[in-house]
């Protein structure tokens, strides 16, 4: 049997016939640049979020990098947030001349431990990112409170996290901004690169959406340094079609999650650790992520037996060669470092098969049987 990571066929099979209107609609119209199919999906987000704005942009990575301009985060300034994540967290930050600062994360959810944000803080802090990793949302009260009495931005970084919720509060409603990733990867994915920010604030979303077309207010009138960052209207359309599925989506993720759960837990409880959820959290599964021993011989054993897996992250962000110049060394955030050693990602998609599920399961026990008998 071969069981990918993900396969995004089936989807595009169910909703093809939708998606190609869709597609025809904007062609035909020949409006290519912010049109309906773009508004539709901001506000729709927006709403989605409990919040006012929506900010179509290009990725999620200018979503970040917009959202610290929108929030007024500048060259020399510094950015709080964590080294277990994509790159283009602490790119962003990188980009626009201020410093990332990284704090180490909670062992169990693999989100920035809020224990730890106060000490970091300096003259120069003036955001923190939480990013909520794999579709659970940090731990977001002792954030909050740490950026009220400090007078910071939170810039959620919730690519992977879109329907996430915490005690009740969607992505975008604690933040100052949330920044979602429309890759075709993530839970709601385009065919292409997209992303989108939301956000409750007036001023800031304003300034963000004039960011994204050149600075430009009325058009041709520049008073502050954009640049090129749409998210482009057939990306719309596509994104339009899938969004009502996302919730389904999600929750068929939720499903296998579980059942991964217990056939792991059944018989190898004592070499792996499945995903911890917090009570208060409903995690949406963009990743289906374990802790387990001898990380890299299990993910190339799965490989030779057809098993795909994942390794997010294999190298912490605060010990990657373009951040050398911060200083940082090994040891200096041991919970992340330990993280990369042992995290490993099982295939997660919506249309994952029962039998697929069973059998990663029985190779990953067929790994640890025959290493225990070696
Ligand atoms: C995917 C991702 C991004 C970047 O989104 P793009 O749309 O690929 O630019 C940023 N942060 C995290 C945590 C991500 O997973």
């Amino acid at each position: 049997m071969q069981v990918p990571m993900l396969d995004l066929k089936e989807q595009y099979q169910n909703l093809k016939t939708e998606i190609h209107a869709s597609l025809e609609d904007v062609m035909s119209s020949s409006t290519f640049i912010l049109g309906k199919n773009v508004k539709k999906l901001e506000q729709d987000v927006a709403d989605y979020s409990n919040v006012k704005y929506g900010v179509g942009v290009a990725s999620g990575s200018d979503a970040l990098h917009i959202s610290l301009l929108g929030c007024g985060v500048e060259e020399g300034d510094e950015v709080i947030t964590t080294a277990f994540t994509f790159f283009a967290t602490a790119g962003a930050i990188g980009r626009i001349n201020a410093k990332p600062v990284f704090v180490d994360i909670d062992p169990k959810t693999f989100n920035i431990d809020p224990t730890k944000i106060e000490a970091a803080i300096t003259e120069k802090t003036k955001a923190i990112i939480p990013v909520h990793l794999y579709g659970q949302m940090a731990d977001m009260d002792p954030i909050v409170e740490i950026a009220k009495k400090h007078n910071l931005a939170i810039i959620e970084d919730a690519a992977q996290a879109i329907g996430a919720t915490y005690k009740g509060k969607k992505v975008g409603e604690l933040g100052t901004t949330a920044c979602y990733s429309f890759f075709p990867t993530k839970n709601l994915g385009a065919y292409g690169d997209a992303g989108m920010i939301v956000t409750d604030d007036e001023a800031i979303a304003e300034k963000m959406s004039v960011i994204r077309v050149h600075g430009s207010k009325p058009k041709y009138y520049h008073h502050v340094l954009g640049y090129n960052s749409r998210l482009d209207e057939l990306q719309a359309a596509i994104l339009n079609v899938k969004f009502p599925h996302l919730d389904d989506w999600s929750n068929l993720r939720r499903e296998k999650a579980h059942t991964y759960n217990q056939l792991i837990n059944e018989q190898l409880s004592d070499v792996i650790v499945t995903p911890f959820e917090e009570e208060h959290n409903h995690h949406i599964f963009h990743q289906y992520t374990l802790r387990v021993q001898d990380r890299d011989e299990l993910q190339s054993y799965l490989k030779d037996h057809g098993v795909s897996t994942m390794v997010y992250y294999p190298k912490p962000l605060h010990l990657q060669p373009v951040f050398e110049y911060l200083g940082y060394k090994e040891g200096d955030l041991p919970v992340t470092e330990k993280a990369c050693q042992e995290a490993l990602s099982l295939p997660m998609f919506p249309e994952l098969k029962q039998e697929q599920q069973s059998y990663v399961v029985e190779q990953i026990a067929n790994f640890y049987k025959e290493k225990a008998k070696a």
